[in-house]
């Protein structure tokens, strides 16, 4: 009897793990919504499983790379982060990990777009007068007034697939964008922008001229009026450029005490001791995150101290979570399609085997030679 492939998920990805059943794969899938505890996890890898898929909440290191030493050979991880993935290790015991780029660009730019309107026009702030009836009059400027986005200066801080696609939708809102990213530089994308710019300011379709240009940290911290963080969190010794608290203390200082700091990341890109007391002290005017430095937020987290409440938008990591993007079948459009074509590419052998030409493969250093 040939032996079935077998394939553990971490969580319920939807209907993408019938196609897996469907070409006879054995699937078990943890049914409950919180993450399984890591002893489970290491269980099924030892029982043999050939693949394991994974997200953002299960930490993928050593032990179970060791537990499925001979069986193990693929970590499909739902995603387009795999910082809870340790990389060395996959690539010392030769496993391949997948990830879910690209997919899921378009609805975490467009969500830390709307997190910058959010925090901007004090949305919640607003809502929350009439729910709690205290909306007694139209007035000038009382209670409070917002601030704009079009004509103001945003900061992309890392401009990869998610950093370029928020300057598209920034653009059409007249922004003037400064570009920081010390590892990876889009000068063609960011030329068209500015070409894109002027035809619209030269038929008339913005009153304004708007710029674009990639300047160095410093510079965008203390001249944006939006700061934007794009980055994968890279702790030190993970990469020469590390982003593990790249927001700290000494870095929100050289904001401007009228700009806002949106963060769509991960969370321990921000310092968020050193965040809360920015908010507090209004070294910054406010900040909308929507990742955190530990997943639930914790009750006691800073974070919720009604001092800030007003300046401090909060989302539950929902920057992908989008019908489509998460659910899709359709590896060109949804997570789930994705993450099962990058496990079966590995499984089935897909591009003749050669593990360094299947897109999704994230490590392909370690089948390289
Ligand atoms: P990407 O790899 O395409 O882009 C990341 C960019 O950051 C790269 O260009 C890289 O050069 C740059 N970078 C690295 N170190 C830097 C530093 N020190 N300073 C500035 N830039 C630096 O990744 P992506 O697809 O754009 O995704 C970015 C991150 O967003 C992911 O790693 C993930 O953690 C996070 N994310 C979160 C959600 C969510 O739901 N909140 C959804 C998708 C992605």
């Amino acid at each position: 009897m040939i032996k079935k492939i077998r394939v553990f998920a971490t969580c319920d990805i939807g209907k993408s793990l019938d196609l897996l059943r469907e070409r006879g794969y054995e699937v078990e899938v943890y049914e409950h919504p919180e993450p399984p505890p890591k002893g489970l996890i290491v269980e099924k890898v030892k029982s043999g499983i050939d693949g394991l898929i994974t997200t953002l909440r299960d930490k993928i290191d050593a032990e179970v790379f060791e537990a499925g030493k001979g069986s193990l050979r693929v970590v499909a991880q739902y995603a387009v982060g795999f910082d809870n993935i340790n990389r060395e290790e996959a690539n010392r015991y030769r496993v391949p990990f997948t990830n879910t780029a690209d997919v899921l660009t378009e609805a975490t730019a467009e969500f830390a777009f709307f997190m910058i309107g959010a925090l901007a026009r004090k949305l919640w702030t607003a809502e929350q007068l009439i729910r709690d009836n205290k909306w007694g009059f139209w007035h000038p400027y009382l209670p409070f007034l917002g601030d704009e986005v079009t004509g103001k200066t945003i900061a992309i801080i890392g401009t990869g697939r998610i950093g370029l696609a928020l300057i598209k939708k920034c653009a059409g809102f007249d922004m003037n964008i400064l570009c920081y990213d010390p590892a990876y530089q889009n000068h063609s994308y960011v030329q068209a922008i500015q070409e894109t710019n002027d035809l619209r300011h030269a038929r008339g379709i913005s009153h304004q001229k708007t710029w674009i240009k990639y300047v160095d940290l410093d510079q965008a911290l203390a001249s944006a009026d939006y700061v934007s963080v794009h980055v994968p969190l890279l702790r030190e010794g993970e990469s020469p450029t590390p982003t593990f608290h790249l927001f700290n203390e000494q870095t929100l200082g050289k904001m401007k005490p009228t700009a806002y700091l949106v963060n769509t990341s991960r969370g321990p890109v921000i310092d968020e001791a050193a965040l809360a007391k920015a908010l507090r002290e209004r070294w910054i005017a406010g900040a909308a995150l929507d990742v955190y430095e530990k997943e639930p937020l914790p009750a006691d987290s800073p974070l919720r101290d009604s001092a800030i409440e007003d300046r401090c938008r909060l989302y539950p990591h929902f920057a992908s979570a989008a019908k489509i993007t998460r659910l899709s079948i359709d590896p060109e459009k949804g997570m789930a399609g994705r993450c099962v074509q990058g496990l079966t590419d590995v499984l089935e052998g897909n591009y003749g085997g050669d593990i360094t030409q299947m897109p999704y493969v994230v490590n392909k250093e370690a089948f390289r030679g």
